[in-house]
């Protein structure tokens, strides 16, 4: 009973020429993480076979997440934006698929932006078609599909567990999970246990990150409530590091985030003591569960 932990690559680079993706990689190796989270915001910009070398070389898994934008919102009534959305999602499964990825998630369900409005039935039911082909179509490759309900300032679709469940049910395809991450729930829901324990065995991918996206363990998070949660849940998914600072920029994702400060400067400092915090906060919460 253990968790693959991960760390996001953002963590050590903010692009994915050969040479940043070896310097992420290794890096995560050396942290002592399972995992790296490679994110697909340009799928195109990723070499395929040159990563999956690279993560065989230093015996590491990944994963895949990206976040769509207004001009390739699937969340939406404009066919030819749905349209672009659905292609750029493809395109990410098949480097997903390439690079060996175990998982394609994120903000894949509408733009990672700021909505100037409410949604519409309409956006949603094209949202959800959309995410229903691009389940089916990851199944062949054994891809489970990560939905992360993010924040109110960063999707207008989905902001909560309850939402995600609901908007799953209307996928209705297996491998689609919750994808959960703190710094979110931290701003919509009530608490950390309930939601957690209301997506069950349909949780499946965890982001860790602090209430100002630094050095866990600064912030306001409760990550005893976080950890006995997904312990009691018997969670076993992977369960992967986030933290930006303007130390390491991507264009897209820090602009997006609104990643405006300097909350650290050393990569892997920050990355062994998210790794120690992260598993021995999961040990000592399998070990209360156990002596109950
Ligand atoms: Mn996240």
């Amino acid at each position: 009973m253990t968790n693959a932990f991960g760390v996001h690559a953002l963590v050590w680079t903010g692009g994915w020429e050969p040479e940043q993706a070896e310097f992420a990689i290794s890096r995560t190796a050396a942290a002592g993480y399972d995992l790296i989270e490679i994110p697909a915001l340009d799928p195109s910009a990723i070499d395929v076979d040159d990563t999956r070398a690279r993560l065989e070389v230093h015996g590491l898994a990944a994963t895949m997440t990206l976040g769509l934008t207004f001009a390739t919102d699937i969340n939406s009534e404009d066919a030819a934006l749905v349209a672009a959305g659905r292609d750029t999602l493809m395109s990410a499964l098949q480097v997903a698929r390439g690079v060996g990825a175990t998982h394609l998630g994120g903000v894949i369900f509408s733009a990672m932006d700021k909505y100037p409005g409410p949604g519409t039935a309409a956006a949603r039911a094209n949202s959800v078609a959309v995410i229903k082909e691009l389940a089916q179509e990851s199944a062949r490759s054994g891809i489970t599909i990560t939905l992360e309900f993010v924040n109110r300032y960063e999707s207008n679709l989905l902001n909560t567990v309850q939402q995600t469940l609901d908007y799953m049910d209307d996928v209705d395809e297996d491998n689609v999970v919750v994808h959960a991450d703190v710094y979110h729930m931290n701003i919509e829901e009530r608490g950390f246990r309930t939601p957690l324990l209301l997506a069950g065995d349909r949780l499946g991918y965890v982001h860790i990150g602090e209430s100002n996206r630094g050095y866990l363990g600064q912030g306001t998070i409760d990550f005893e409530e976080v950890f006995g949660a997904l312990a009691d849940m018997n969670y076993e998914g992977p369960i992967t590091f986030e933290s930006f600072s303007s130390a390491v920029v991507d264009q897209h994702l820090s602009n997006t985030l609104a990643v405006w400060r300097n909350l650290w400067e050393d990569s892997m400092d920050l990355g062994t003591h998210a790794r120690e915090f992260m598993a021995s906060g999961m040990e000592n919460a399998r070990a209360t569960v156990g002596s109950r």
